[in-house]
């Protein structure tokens, strides 16, 4: 019996796509052996990493004139990685809306220029920047967002207003095919794999052609986007079993409809609990303002904090995991990624109720 996860990640994953690999681990297609043991030059292998970027390039509409790119090291060293690769001596604006963010900033300072074009920290990354708010530089090499900040509960819907002519470039690690994004307004857009994608070990970068080659000369050649993008990838050895299951996910969510299918479901999952949230008169509480609440991290805190341990605890009862809130924020976090299923957000919501009726 499966538990209901809400870990922030790694995360849960589909049962149908788990129960895929599993069948296939052993022998993959009559070949005698599992992914995880065959040669990544392989007419296999390379057929397994070819259908994944079709299938994600129909998934995200992702048009001709990107690449995409499948590589190791996680959204952390993408922070470095990024100025590495678009810098080109230049200087980088940054948006800090949640600590993914500001860690992502601090990371590119190190690496090269990069300026604070706004922050909504004095306001404990509870809302949005707005327009009056942010400050651009027209010829900054480009504009860094995270669109969903998976600590705070922070969604961009809408992205901010920035110079004609500045790549976007966007972390969408905790948000990236839980609805449909419009690939041609970003620069470059990446994600850690272990929340929507698969498992942990590989990140996915969707890079502008035009913003390949501009790496700095003492970029080491395995972080030179230009040089992964040449090879597909596969320069080096890429984390072959990670793009297989991440294949196996995007043949799921196009067979559930696509990305405006998933929407539609991620959409009734976060209604339904931020509704019991704000329908609990004050015991229960997010502290995000309502039009950037993500649809995939709910952090919540109880009223009466004493009581962290016992909700936690009931929650273990009713087999409801990986709810205790990051520890920079505390209280509790529900992260309802497409694998979580309404079901599950009702198992939560009716714990919610049951707990306030009781201790209320
Ligand atoms: N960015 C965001 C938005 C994240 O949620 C995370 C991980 N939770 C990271 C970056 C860092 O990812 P990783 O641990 O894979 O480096």
């Amino acid at each position: 019996m499966r538990i209901f996860n809400f870990s922030a990640g790694p995360a849960v994953l589909p049962t149908p796509v788990l129960e895929k690999a599993r069948d296939e681990l052993l022998d993959w297609h009559g070949r005698g052996m599992s992914i995880m043991e065959m040669s990544h030059r392989g007419k296999d292998f390379t057929g397994v990493i070819e259908a994944a970027e079709a299938d994600l390039r129909t998934l995200m509409g992702i048009p001709s004139n990107y690449k995409v790119l499948f590589l190791q090291g996680g959204a952390t060293q993408m922070f470095a990685q990024i100025p590495m690769n678009l810098l080109a001596g230049g200087t980088a604006d940054y948006v800090v809306t949640g600590s993914w963010s500001k860690k992502a900033i601090k990371e590119a300072q190190r690496v090269g220029k990069a300026r604070l074009a706004g922050s909504t920290e004095a306001d404990a990354f509870t809302r949005l920047p707005g327009v009056g708010e942010l400050s651009f530089d027209p010829s900054a090499a480009y504009v860094h967002l995270c669109t969903n900040e998976t600590i705070h509960g922070v969604e961009m819907f809408d992205l901010p207003e920035t110079p004609a002519g500045v790549p976007v470039v966007a972390d969408m690690s905790s948000h990236i095919l839980s609805r449909p994004m419009d690939v041609s307004k970003y620069g470059l857009i990446y994600a850690g794999a272990q929340k929507n994608i698969g498992p942990a070990g590989l990140v996915i970068v969707i890079v502008r052609e035009d913003l390949l080659g501009k790496a700095a000369p003492t970029t080491p050649t395995v972080m030179d986007f230009s040089v992964m993008a040449e090879n597909g990838s596969m320069l080096n050895t890429p984390p072959t079993f990670g793009i297989y299951l991440a294949g196996l996910i995007f043949k799921h969510l196009l067979a559930e409809g696509g990305l405006a299918a998933v929407e539609a479901a991620n959409v009734a999952k976060a209604r339904r609990l931020y509704d019991a949230i704000d329908g609990s008169g004050g015991f229960y509480r997010n502290p995000v303002a309502v039009d950037c609440r993500s649809r995939m991290n709910v952090p919540f805190t109880l009223a009466d904090g004493a009581l962290d341990a016992a909700f936690l605890a009931a929650a273990a009862e009713r087999r409801l995991e990986g709810l205790k809130g990051h520890k920079s924020v505390g209280g509790m976090r529900a992260s309802i990624y497409n694998a979580m299923s309404l079901e599950g957000v009702d198992a939560l919501v009716e714990l919610m109720q049951d707990f306030a009726a009781r201790r209320a």
